[in-house]
């Protein structure tokens, strides 16, 4: 059995979940799999240039996790652009704070929270949504986390 662990919360989800190298035949590389804690780790770390403290208060997690999760995070992202790998961002222990649908005719994207129910396009009115939440399988347990806290 493996130990309960603490959810790490993450903003939202990711807009690219896979990369590749050019000129490589598909399925010819190795996947590797960066967690979306790693991701949001990176994220915070790295790409908003915040300190570790208030990037781990972000997350919901302690400083020493925190710090684990990006050298981890580091370490696979090397690997990736160094070995030239499959990279999928998904699975890790974790719930969304926010929601991000993408319109499949018009384009747009726009944040929801997990208490909106949207069906229609702000931009354009089409009923035609990608949940991105509901794409890495989340949805209603991040609304639960919301709501009743840390499970
Ligand atoms: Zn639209
Ligand atoms: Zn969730």
């Amino acid at each position: 059995m493996s130990r309960s662990k603490m959810k790490r919360v993450v903003l939202r989800p990711p807009l690219y979940a896979d990369f590749k190298p050019t000129g490589v035949q598909k399925n010819e590389k190795e996947l590797l799999l960066l967690e979306l804690d790693e991701f949001e780790a990176v994220r915070l770390a790295d790409y908003l240039g915040m300190e570790h403290t208030e990037a781990a208060t972000e997350m919901e997690i302690s400083r020493s996790t925190f710090s684990r999760l990006i050298d981890k995070a580091r370490k696979k992202i090397s690997c990736f652009l160094i070995e030239g790998k499959h990279l999928q961002i998904e699975g890790g222990n974790i719930h969304f704070r926010g929601n991000l649908i993408r319109c499949r005719n018009c384009g747009h994207m726009f944040n929801v929270a997990f208490e909106t129910d949207i069906e229609r396009c702000p931009g354009c009115g089409s009923r035609n949504l990608l949940d991105l939440a509901g794409g890495f399988g989340h949805g209603n347990c991040c609304r639960e986390h919301g709501r009743y806290g840390r499970r």
